[in-house]
């Protein structure tokens, strides 16, 4: 069986931590690079208070260009018409699980879930006692906002594949992601801040249980190549050891470049396919 080369996970210019560049430009690398399918999975906006804790011109990188969606939606199916001869474009979102606000995400998903043809349900935030903080922004971020709240690192990694298995199991409505995005993006600045690289095997369990909650419902994993080229992780999305349990059970594994710039499309195929397809 020939397998499709396919992209699950990118952003366009609609990003405004991204590089700008066209969402054509992406498009156009992705064919050059031989990818027969490909996915644009640009973020969705916030509710205001998520981000609030960050100063303004950082809050403002969070977000995307239009917060009502409608232009990049109309752009997506422009490009769709233009290269539906030489590549499968799938209009999508990687939508955020905010367990503070699960009704503004169903709305979203409500309104444009019918267009959609691909989606990430993504965990960038935990919800503390102190509102919502980013997992992924800075090693001092995470050192300054969410080592207080949980104590330890270990203490954060277990809340993150809990706050998963929520998000697994949450009602979003029937346009509801079928993928998990960047399973263990809490584990990105684990070269500064638990250079040991230990995970204990209570971590071990919790990871054990997503895994076992996405067999059971059928929902795939994201495996993500933008950890390989952060200097603090330098590690796919799943960690590899995760990856080969994944398979072991038979869970989708699709990869994804997440790329922000031009330059991105396509990083790491060639570490997909030796975790995912040898
Ligand atoms: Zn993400
Ligand atoms: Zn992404």
């Amino acid at each position: 069986m020939k397998l499709i080369k396919r992209d699950g996970h990118t952003h366009t210019h609609f990003c405004l931590h991204g590089s700008g560049e066209e969402a054509e430009a992406f498009v156009v690398k992705a064919i050059a690079e031989g990818f027969e399918e490909y996915s644009f999975t640009e973020h969705i906006p916030l509710p205001a208070g998520v981000t609030n804790s960050y100063p303004q011109e950082i809050r403002e990188t969070f977000t995307i260009i239009d917060d009502d969606l409608d232009p990049y939606m109309r752009e997506m199916e422009r490009l769709q018409k233009k290269y539906r001869d030489r590549i499968k474009l799938n209009i999508g979102l990687e939508v955020d699980y905010l367990p503070n606000d699960l009704s503004f995400v169903k709305e979203i998903l409500r309104e444009y879930g019918p267009y959609l043809q691909d989606s990430l349900l993504s965990v960038h935030f935990l919800y503390t006692t102190e509102g919502y903080k980013c997992v992924d922004f800075s090693p001092e971020d995470f050192q300054e906002k969410l080592l207080p709240l949980y104590g330890t690192y270990e203490e954060v990694q277990l809340e993150y594949y809990r706050t998963i298995q929520e998000a697994l199991a949450a009602d979003l409505g029937p346009y509801k992601p079928r993928r998990i995005g960047h399973l263990n993006l809490c584990n990105k600045f684990q070269h500064a801040l638990n250079p040991q690289g230990s995970l204990s095997e209570e971590v071990k369990v919790e990871i054990r249980k997503v895994l076992g909650l996405l067999k059971e419902k059928g929902v795939g994993l994201d495996v993500n190549m933008a950890g390989l080229f952060k200097e603090h992780c330098r590690e796919t999305y799943p960690s590899p050891w995760i990856i080969q349990e994944a398979r072991e059970l038979g869970i989708p594994l699709v990869y994804g470049s997440d790329a922000h710039s031009v330059e991105d499309v396509g990083r790491g195929y060639d570490t997909f396919r030796k975790l995912v397809l040898e």
